[in-house]
C-alpha cells in the first residue's frame, strides 16, 4: 500500500490497462491533440499515475503529478475505450493525492489557497445582483461565472426559470465547489458543498442549474459522494426545464444559421443531447445545424478541469479547434452551448457564441428587472 497516495494506489488497475493497451483512445483527446505530445496521450497520462506510484526520484514527481491536470475531463477518451478505463476519474484521485503531497502544479495551489477570498467576492457580487434567497420549492443555480461576470443575465435566467415553474429563488452566493474538486481539495470541496446545501434551504426540493458543469457536479458528483439530501427530487439542466414546457417558449425570427455544440458535462457527463436541440428547434422554427463532432463525440472547448489556468495555452488551442469546426459550417453561423465557460472559450476564439440561456430568456420575453 502506498501511503502517500492511497487514491491513485486503488487506481492501480485502472493504470495498468492505460499502460499495456495499444491506444485506441489516442484521436479522442483534445489536449494531445493540440500538443502533439504522447506523454500527454489518456496512455502518456495514465503512464504518468502509474510511475508516481512506484519508486521515482522525488525530483521527477512535480513533473509526473503534473500530468494529472493536464485533462479536461471531457470523458471524451472512454468512448473510444473497449475497457472503459476511467480516465479523468483516475487523473482526479492523482489530482488528490498530489495536492495532499504538495507536489500539485502553482496555479492550484494558489486557486486552493484563495478559495475564502473568491467566496467573499461571489457572496458580495450575489448579493449585489440579487441573487440570493430562500423558501421556494424551486432553487435555481445560476454558476458562479454568470454571477461574477454577467449579473444581468443570471437575473434573466432567475426570471426565465420564474416564468417556466412559478415561485423559485437563486442561489447565487454558494458554489457547489466544482473548482475545489478538479484541484484535488476534497476536504474543502466537501466543506463547500456543505455550504451550499445550508444555502439551498430546506424548503427547495427541485433544483435547476443553468450551467453544465454545476449540473453535472449537483446531479452526478453529489449522489455518488452522499452529498445530496434526499427531498432533492429533481435536479436537472435548465435546457431539460425548458423542453419539459416547450409550448412556453415563443419562436422567434431569427436570421442566420445557430449551431448547437454539446457541452461535455451536459452531453457525455449527463447524457443530455436532445433538450437543449428541441429548444433551439421550437425557437427557431427549424432544426439548429449540427457541428462537425456532435452528440457523444462533440469536441470539447478547453475550458473544463482546469485547464485554463495550467495550461492556458493549450486551452486556447482546443478553442480555436472548435471555433473552427463552427467556421467549416459558414463564417457567420452562430453556436448555442450550455456551458457558460465554453461560451467565454468559444468568444475569445472569435465565434459568435450564446449560453442557451439567453436564447430561453429572450423567447420568453423577460427582462432583467433588478437593474
Ligand atoms: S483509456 Fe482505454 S483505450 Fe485509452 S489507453 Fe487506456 S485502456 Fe487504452
Ligand atoms: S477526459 Fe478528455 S482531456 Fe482527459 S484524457 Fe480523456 S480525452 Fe483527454
Amino acid at each position: 500500500m502506498n501511503r502517500r497516495l492511497p487514491l491513485l494506489e486503488g487506481r492501480a488497475e485502472a493504470t495498468n490497462r492505460c499502460t499495456y493497451c495499444p491506444k485506441l483512445c489516442r484521436p479522442a483527446c483534445p489536449v494531445s491533440t493540440v500538443e502533439g505530445r504522447e506523454t500527454v496521450t489518456p496512455w502518456g497520462k495514465m503512464r504518468a499515475m502509474d510511475e508516481l506510484l512506484r519508486d521515482i526520484e522525488p525530483a521527477e514527481e512535480a513533473s509526473r503529478a503534473a500530468m494529472a491536470w493536464a485533462c479536461t475531463g471531457c470523458g471524451r477518451c472512454r468512448t473510444l475505450c473497449l475497457l472503459d478505463n476511467p480516465v479523468a476519474e483516475t487523473l482526479w484521485d492523482g489530482r488528490a493525492d498530489a495536492l495532499a503531497n504538495r507536489i500539485a502544479p502553482e496555479p492550484v495551489s494558489r486557486l486552493v489557497a484563495g478559495w475564502e477570498h473568491h467566496r467573499a467576492q461571489l457572496q458580495a457580487a450575489a448579493g449585489d445582483a440579487g441573487l440570493t434567497g430562500s423558501g421556494s420549492a424551486v432553487a435555481v443555480i445560476p454558476g458562479c461565472r454568470a454571477v461574477r461576470e454577467d449579473p444581468s443575465g443570471a437575473r434573466r435566467t432567475l426570471r426565465s426559470v420564474e416564468a417556466l415553474t412559478g415561485g423559485c429563488h437563486a442561489v447565487g452566493g454558494e458554489c457547489c465547489g466544482a473548482p475545489l474538486w478538479d484541484a484535488g481539495d476534497r476536504e474543502g470541496f466537501f466543506r463547500q458543498a456543505e455550504r451550499f446545501v445550508a444555502a439551498v434551504g430546506p424548503d427547495a426540493t427541485e433544483l435547476v442549474v443553468s450551467d453544465a458543469g454545476c449540473a453535472w457536479t449537483l446531479r452526478t458528483l453529489y449522489p455518488q459522494l452522499g452529498l445530496a439530501p434526499e427531498r432533492w427530487v429533481r435536479v436537472e439542466h435548465l435546457a431539460e426545464t425548458a423542453a419539459r414546457k416547450l409550448d412556453r417558449l415563443r419562436p422567434m425570427e431569427v436570421g442566420g444559421s445557430v449551431a448547437v455544440h454539446d457541452s461535455c458535462r451536459l452531453g457525455r457527463g449527463l447524457g443530455v443531447y436532445d433538450a437543449p436541440r428541441a429548444v433551439m428547434q421550437r425557437i427557431l422554427g427549424r432544426p439548429a445545424l449540427e457541428l462537425p463532432s456532435s452528440r457523444d463525440q462533440s469536441s470539447c472547448s478547453g475550458a473544463g478541469g482546469l485547464l485554463p489556468i495550467t495550461r492556458p495555452a493549450t486551452s486556447r488551442a482546443i478553442a480555436a479547434d472548435l471555433a473552427a469546426e463552427v467556421r467549416e459550417l459558414g463564417p457567420e453561423v452562430a453556436v448555442v452551448t450550455s456551458c457558460t465557460s465554453s461560451r467565454s472559450q468559444l468568444r475569445k476564439a472569435g465565434v459568435r457564441a450564446d449560453d442557451l440561456a439567453d436564447w430561453i430568456a429572450r423567447s420568453l420575453g423577460v427582462a432583467d428587472d433588478a437593474g
